[in-house]
């Protein structure tokens, strides 16, 4: 196998501050986002693993939310500090640690309740004294000011960019063109030298890592032209994971309830407005009670309507209840719906989310949210689309 088939997308800048960030920190508090996916959990899982491997022992994963059942059998998952079931040790955990780590994130308004103790993070950050790491591949206010923060818009999954970290760590060459480059590595040359491939590469961390990068790509059916994502599939191949049996356990893992709900949805709920290619499904709370729908159950229902010849937009709208953090945000509102964004080719769906909902994204796949009933966001959608949707 050869496993020199990378280039070196981190710049040496961003490893050198990674490498920094690790050594310095004896408790590391890992986070992603709210209703973590298989990317969040698959980076933040893998980020543990690679971390335990190079001798680090005090290492915590922290979800903001619940996460879906259909990744819980994840490699590490069994010990996640989920911040609704344990807010005490999720804030102790996250305020305490000498480095926070955010996978799949790069603002602190993304995890729920956790929200102002992470800001405080972000609002204290100095690179001279490195308590933050965030490896991500959202458009982040932070690492577009600091160019040692890992982020990277083009690349299709956070777990992506944490394989490319590990893997970078392992190889000196990648850092070897700074001046100040002995300083650092005679201060971490313990820790360096623990930066091994494969030795890193275990199939615990092969396992998240393949996960995140799958379900990002819709089992690499969108975002995964990039030649160099197909040599990392066959280094992480090499620790004997199944992909088939990984594809097998996230997908083909519905319940009876959710493919019901799936039908019922396509069936009943889906409008079309064929004039701008655009499809919508709504949820109000009655209709996801009946199915039984728990977190999760809603995931990937936006595409659905993708398959439709010439439906080249989908949004889907389900009610949820307000968090109580966000009580004082919701201007008397009873309930919110979280809304969905997908859309194809050159059709950026993530200004309407952020102009008119309250969210943002990346171009084919962004999110937001209303404060009001289904029904209300449905309406106020309707009369955004002339704005936002083209008609070819
Ligand atoms: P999903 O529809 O799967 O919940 O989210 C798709 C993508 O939209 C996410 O990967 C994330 O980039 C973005 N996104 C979802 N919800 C929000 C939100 O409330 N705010 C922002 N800024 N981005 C969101
Ligand atoms: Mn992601």
């Amino acid at each position: 196998m050869n496993f020199d088939a990378l280039s070196y997308k981190l710049s040496p800048l961003q490893v050198e501050y990674s490498i920094r960030c690790i050594a310095n920190a004896h408790s590391i508090a890992i986070i992603t986002h709210q209703n973590p996916d298989g990317d969040a959990m698959g980076s933040s899982l893998a980020m543990r693993h690679f971390l335990q491997a190079i001798g680090k022992d005090n290492v915590t994963n922290i979800v903001p939310t619940s996460f879906p059942d259909f990744l819980s059998w994840l490699p590490g998952a069994n010990s996640i500090i989920q911040c609704e079931l344990q807010p005490e040790a999720a804030t102790a955990a996250l305020r305490d640690a000498d480095l926070v780590i955010c996978t799949d994130l790069g603002e602190p308004t993304r995890v729920a309740a956790l929200s102002p103790i992470l800001a405080e993070r972000f609002n204290e950050y100095n690179a001279n004294n490195p308590k933050l790491l965030i490896i991500d591949h959202h458009l982040s206010a932070i690492a577009n000011e600091h160019p040692e923060q890992i982020a990277y818009p083009d690349s299709a999954s956070a777990s992506e960019l944490v394989f490319r970290l590990a893997w970078q760590l392992s190889r000196h060459a990648s850092i070897q063109d700074r001046d100040h480059v002995e300083e650092i590595l005679d201060n971490t040359r313990d820790i360096l030298e623990t930066f091994s491939f494969p030795k890193a590469l275990t199939p615990d961390f092969a396992t998240c890592i393949y996960t995140g990068m799958m379900t990002d790509t819709g089992n690499f059916s969108y975002n995964s032209c990039q030649p160099e994502m197909y040599s990392i599939v066959a280094m992480l191949l090499t620790t004997g994971i199944n992909k088939d049996a990984i594809y097998d356990r996230v997908f083909n893992a519905y319940s009876a309830d959710r493919m019901r709900l799936m039908g019922y949805c396509l069936y009943h709920k889906m409008r079309l407005f064929p004039e701008y290619h655009t499809a919508l499904i709504t949820l109000n709370r009655r209709e996801m009670y009946r199915f039984n729908a728990k977190s999760g159950d809603m995931e990937g229902i936006v595409n659905l309507p993708m398959q439709i010849k010439d439906v080249y937009y989908s949004i889907f709208m389900r009610e949820d209840k307000i968090p109580t953090h966000q009580l004082t945000d919701a201007n008397g509102a009873k309930v919110k719906t979280k809304i969905s964004f997908r859309s194809q080719g050159n059709r950026p769906v993530n200004q309407l989310a952020r102009e008119a909902f309250r969210g943002g994204g990346h171009m084919n796949a962004s999110g937001g949210e209303y404060f009001g009933t289904v029904d209300e966001a449905a309406k106020k959608f309707v009369e955004e689309m002339p704005k936002y949707m083209q008609k070819t």
